[in-house]
């Protein structure tokens, strides 16, 4: 029986990871969940799964909380409060950490489970966006395991040997045959819309995916492709290469979940329905296989598959990925925090579309700190991005 710790467990990931543990509950019993302020739908998962400890990061939630699971004498649930008890929290004693927070909230806690060695399900891409080499350091000096839970690189991890996999963070791909990595993108909702017609896209059509059901902010990010772009680097860390190993591709049925191309000729992909409990329980159970719950894809009903290369003038936070990746991890952290802001102003209504990219082009090249190499100057570079983004926006 493995304990899990299910950080963002009131999410889309949080919530797929607990469907395929209500699959599994032979193999898996929940020890903690962490979210930031959904007290109802938190309650009814301690309710379920009557997990050690459930966090909420808000206090006058985790007050709530409290009170509502008092009353529920089943529920030996113990109620923690705020990010100190957060990061302590990931150090606890369980096996397994799904990190499903999302953004740069989720680094801490992330890091903190990494410098207690313990197995790490990432979905949380933000924190190898921030703290690249930081992080993959920390995960080989403390033993941690990592696995990607990520669908692109879940699918790229399951397309390499399996004597890459056993110990991929210290081993060279191209030893393993590997010309490139081919990392599909769905292309978003507005794949095929008049270049024109992007800046008067409303919130609720850029958060309406054609395929994955998912939070708002990377539902965001992908229709901008700046998911696709977090995710390149996030690739780069994970497996060791630069940006110019990976090719991009348009995939709009997102069924080809990411491919590898070998020295041979040979292409390897991973497919499957557009669902994240199949790379969540592949992780879970890695190297074995269990039953996630997903829909297994029917190829004759299916649709057929398209291909497109990708376009920066539609989607130029593709191209603002690359060029942070290739100025360092201190950049790829000025344009995350710069894009969460952006984000969050446009679903706010504050901003358009279009201007997700341009403002986050704006900061991209106003700011670039010099190199660090500890995780609170970087936590320092994401608030002064922050701020300095926030500032931009009131200015303009
Ligand atoms: P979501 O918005 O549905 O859920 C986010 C979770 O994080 C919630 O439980 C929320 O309570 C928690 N949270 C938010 N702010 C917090 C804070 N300050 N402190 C603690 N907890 C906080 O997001 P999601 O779609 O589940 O995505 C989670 C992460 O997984 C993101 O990093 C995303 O990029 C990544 N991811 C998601 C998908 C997907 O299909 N949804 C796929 C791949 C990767
Ligand atoms: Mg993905």
């Amino acid at each position: 029986m493995k304990k899990v710790a299910v950080f963002g467990s009131t999410g889309s990931i949080g919530q797929s990871t607990l469907e395929v543990i209500r699959n599994n509950p032979n193999q898996y019993q929940v020890y903690a969940l962490a979210a930031f302020k959904s007290v109802a739908l938190m309650a009814q998962q301690c309710i379920e799964f009557n997990p050690q400890y459930a966090l909420l990061v808000d206090a006058q939630a985790a007050a709530e909380l409290k009170q509502s699971l008092q009353n529920i004498p089943s529920c030996t649930t113990q109620v923690l409060v705020g990010v100190r008890e957060l990061n302590g929290l990931a150090k606890a004693d369980y096996d397994i950490l799904v990190a499903a927070i999302v953004g740069a909230a989720g680094l801490q806690s992330t890091l903190a489970a990494a410098q207690a060695s313990k197995t790490i399900l990432l979905a949380n891409k933000e924190s190898l966006v921030m703290s690249g080499q930081i992080f993959i350091d920390e995960v080989k000096k403390h033993g941690a395991k990592l696995l990607p839970v990520d669908s692109e690189h879940n699918a790229i991890f399951q397309s390499l040997p399996s004597e890459y996999q056993k110990d991929y963070l210290n081993q060279d791909i191209c030893d393993f045959g590997v010309k490139s990595i081919i990392l599909t993108g769905s292309g978003g909702p507005f794949l095929n819309e008049p270049l024109a017609s992007l800046s008067s896209k409303t919130p609720a059509q850029a958060v309406a995916h054609p395929n994955w059901s998912m939070g708002q902010k990377i539902s965001v990010d992908s229709a901008t492709m700046m998911n696709k772009g977090l995710e390149l680097i996030e690739a780069c860390w994970l497996f060791g290469v630069q940006p110019d190993f990976i090719e991009v591709l348009i995939h709009p049925q997102s069924v080809i979940h990411s491919m590898v191309r070998y020295l041979d000729g040979s292409v390897l992909a991973q497919l499957g329905a557009p669902d994240m409990k199949t790379p969540i329980a592949n992780c879970l159970a890695f190297p074995q296989r269990i039953v996630s719950g997903s829909e297994h894809y029917d190829f004759i009903t299916g649709s057929s598959f398209d291909f497109k290369a990708p376009d920066f003038e539609r989607f130029p936070n593709l191209y603002l990925a690359k060029q942070a990746f290739k100025l360092g991890q201190e950049s790829t952290t000025v344009l995350s925090a710069a894009n969460e802001v952006h984000v969050e102003a446009f679903l706010k209504e504050q901003i358009s579309f279009t201007d997700i990219a341009k403002f986050n082009q704006i900061i991209l090249e106003s700011y670039q700190p010099a190199a660090v190499d500890d995780i609170d100057s970087i936590l320092a570079i994401d608030q002064q991005a922050r701020r300095l983004a926030e500032q931009k926006l009131q200015e303009a």
